[in-house]
């Protein structure tokens, strides 16, 4: 007997070549072929009478085949099969190409049904390679009302999927249905059985838009449940309360060599408040690139680390080695007169940075509050490079306030002793796995520590709620003053030689230029750009007077070369380019997020075709960082001689980048142009594959949210739903696994 966890073989006519087919499919269960949902429907629910045949419409016929045949067609050497098909009005031709055992599946005085295109030909309507079925009793499933239309590969036709789900349909009542009574009977939405046979074969576009509604609803309920259930998880339990160091945040504040814009305050505001109670903050910082939110995070870990009561550690993780050791010497300056001790850990660097305290004692740490209770002054470990076996026991121990690093700080054997807040840049660029490790690394106290995640990338409100429904949202939607637009220009391969003229004239001002390139080596078979091509083109031919040199992801991190060669590794290559000591930097997209290199001001893009916009756009922030005007030039051209033109369309998604420079705008276009998947990651690990809803549909969203808080908020066990709590479980697995 057939049940819901059958192998597909098991159905009638599925053989072992079809089970493989419908395998690379996903489909292996019954259920999972219940649940391959159809992307649209032929609307085949009128019947059109033969005598009001029209050209150009999409007609569905029952007639009677009067006459059938194969011909050969003359001159293009194919199969015809003819036939004339007549109901009670009228005769019509019917047609099909290089189908020839159609004429024996069809016989004169066979009823059949008929779907499909009809045009005119030679003067007469015709009707085109139509889908046809013969009429039996009962109802048709590929030729009558609305049928479902199926993405298939792999050699699987329309017919045959409807005919193997027409089989099993019968089980969809079988399913359990895991979402609350209540849910469904006040939102009056479907069961999950009558969804399911609905949105296979439904009976008019009500049953299609009902069941997309219930199945939408499911995808989207888990995940909101999943969010509020984090959520709830969070507010119950304890975290260390940071109160508000009022003159030192004052201090630095007024040290910074800039105002704060409102945008930043606002935030960093949000922030302070949120970490001076003992729940746990869940927040996400979003703002622009360059908009400062490094600040901001060093506002808040200023306030942990210079806090009086505890010896509380902040941390900062980031995705990338030279981000993590841009971040580690910026922010060592701009706390270079306060007590703070900041570590540095990546896999392959481990640093410690302290300076002499110069401003006020209480700002330098030195005479805190006289309480009894004050915890015994740090001893300072040493400035300088350290062992990662040392740094791992500083952190331990506590002699870090700040710790600053990459993925390493969670693959490695990092604990804190007492970790408060941690902070996580880019954070799109970590799963939601690492950024759970990050959290767990607090130390022996029950304390969950306060956690702050930033990005650049601008995520609409529907998405942040489906994203991150269990994060606290501040915005820094103002830009510093005085910031210059960075000119934007689309190049045709002729003006190459201008561009590089105008190169050479800011290099002569002590300029310095990025040129991105979308691959690391030559690829014969895709024409397109590689670093190590364009660095040596750049090198010999163009500039051979100038210092040049590329950096890619497969560098070593750190490192010196021979005396006298060219840097090799990816630090020692960025440190000769902050102190100018390289002119041009052919890179791959290493270099997209956050790093900061203020004399650079020219930003030059090769295949920039390659790129979406808004990663277009981070690529753009590493330039006009400072008083100068900066350039970015795009180039959208494959390898020279690959005869790859860019297409209209190219042109006018990269022309979006001249006239705009907001970020948020930009990451608009590119949800049009490329979908969610590309430009959020959503596709990546740890989203879950979105099968019917969309993630723009802002209603369904906030029912959802609205749905998944009442319930947590009433029973936060879900003991009254052990089938949702058991659905729950498997759906985190299967996310988990993707
Ligand atoms: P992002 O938001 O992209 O991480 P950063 O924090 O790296 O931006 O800041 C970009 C640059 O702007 C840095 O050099 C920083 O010192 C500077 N900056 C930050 N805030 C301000 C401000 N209010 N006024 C002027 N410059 C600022
Ligand atoms: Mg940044």
């Amino acid at each position: 007997m057939l049940t819901l966890t059958t192998d597909i073989t098991k159905i009638n006519r599925v053989g072992v070549a079809t089970a493989r087919k419908l395998k690379r499919l996903g489909v292996e269960t019954i259920q999972d072929l219940l649940f391959y949902f159809p992307f649209r429907y032929d609307d085949f629910t009128k019947l059109t009478k033969v005598e009001d045949l029209q050209h150009g419409m999409r007609a569905n016929i029952v007639g009677q085949i009067e006459l059938i045949q194969n011909k050969r067609s003359p001159r293009k050497r194919m199969y015809l099969t003819e036939a004339l098909v007549s109901d009670e009005t009228e005769t019509v031709k019917v047609i099909w190409f290089n189908q020839p055992f159609i004429a024996r599946n069809l016989r004169v005085g066979d009823k059949v049904s008929l779907a499909g295109k009809v045009e005119h030909d030679h003067g007469g309507i015709v009707m085109k390679s139509p889908v046809y079925e013969k009429v039996f009793y009962g109802a048709s499933v590929h030729t009558q009302g609305l049928v479902p239309n199926y993405h298939l590969t792999a050699n699987i036709t329309q017919k045959q999927i409807r005919f193997l789900i027409k089989q099993v349909i019968g089980l969809a009542n079988k399913l359990l249905d895991w979402l609350p009574d209540n849910i469904k009977g006040d939102l009056k939405m479907l069961g999950l059985g009558q969804a399911i046979t609905k949105i296979h074969f439904p009976e008019n576009q009500n049953d299609i838009k009902q069941a997309r509604r219930r199945l939408a609803f499911n995808e989207l309920f888990l995940i909101q449940l999943q969010s509020q259930l984090i959520k709830q998880e969070l507010k119950s339990s304890q975290a260390q309360a940071i109160p508000f160091l009022k003159q030192e945040t004052k201090e630095f504040v007024d040290s910074l060599p800039f105002k704060l814009t409102n945008a930043q305050r606002k935030a960093a505001w949000e922030i302070l408040l949120d970490i001076s109670k003992d729940k746990p903050m869940a927040r996400l910082l979003e703002g622009d690139v360059g908009s400062g939110k490094t600040v901001v995070a060093v506002i808040a870990m200023l306030n942990v680390a210079l806090n009086p009561e505890y010896l509380g550690q902040a941390v900062l993780m980031v995705p990338t080695e030279i981000l993590a050791q841009q971040h580690f010497n910026s922010i060592s300056r701009l706390l270079a007169r306060t007590s703070i001790k900041i570590g540095l850990m990546t896999r392959s660097a481990r640093r410690v940075a302290q300076k002499e305290p110069t401003l006020s004692p209480r700002f330098a740490g030195e005479a805190g509050s006289p309480s009894n209770d004050k915890p015994t002054p740090k001893s300072p470990p040493k400035e300088g490079n350290v062992s990662k076996k040392k740094m791992i026991e500083i952190i331990k121990k506590g002699e870090v306030d700040i710790v600053i690093g990459t993925h390493a700080l969670i693959q490695e054997n990092v604990e804190f002793k007492n970790l408060v807040l941690a902070i996580i840049d880019e954070q799109h660029r970590f799963g939601v796995e690492q950024r759970k490790t990050l959290i767990n690394k607090s130390g022996d106290r029950p304390n969950v520590p306060h956690l702050l995640s930033m990005t650049a990338t601008p995520i609409p409100r529907s998405l942040a709620l489906a994203l991150y429904g269990d994060l606290d949202l501040s915005i820094l939607d103002e830009m510093p003053k005085g910031r210059k637009h960075i000119v934007t220009q689309v190049v045709p391969e002729e003006k190459r030689e201008d561009a590089y003229n105008f190169i050479r004239e800011q290099i002569k001002q002590s300029r310095q230029v990025f040129v991105i390139c979308p691959l690391i080596d030559f690829s014969d078979k895709l024409g397109v750009k590689s670093v190590k091509e364009e660095y040596e083109k750049l090198d010999k031919q163009v500039f051979p007077d100038l210092r040049i040199n590329y950096l890619h992801g497969r560098m070593p991190a750190r490192g010196r070369s021979a005396s006298g060669g060219k840097a090799t590794s990816k630090e020692q290559i960025m440190q000769d380019f902050l102190a100018n000591k390289i002119n041009i930097l052919v890179s791959t997209s290493v270099v997209e997020v956050g790093v900061d290199v203020a004399n650079a001001t020219i930003m030059m893009i090769e295949g920039a075709e390659r790129f979406g916009l808004a990663q277009l756009h981070q690529f753009r922030g590493r330039v006009g960082r400072s008083q100068h005007q900066s350039y970015c030039f795009l180039f959208a051209n494959g390898r020279q001689g690959s005869g790859i033109l860019p297409s209209d369309k190219t042109l006018k998604r990269l022309q979006a980048l001249v006239s705009c420079h907001d970020g948020f705008a930009l990451a608009k276009m590119d949800l049009k142009f490329r979908g969610p998947g590309e430009v959020y990651g959503t596709a990546q690990k740890g989203f879950p594959e979105l099968k019917i809803a969309s993630l723009y549909d802002y209603q369904l969203m906030k029912q959802t949210r609205d749905e998944a808080v009442k319930l947590v908020n009433h029973d936060k066990s879900l003991n009254k739903w052990p089938e949702l709590v058991k659905k729950l479980g498997e759906w985190e697995k299967k996310v988990h696994l993707e």
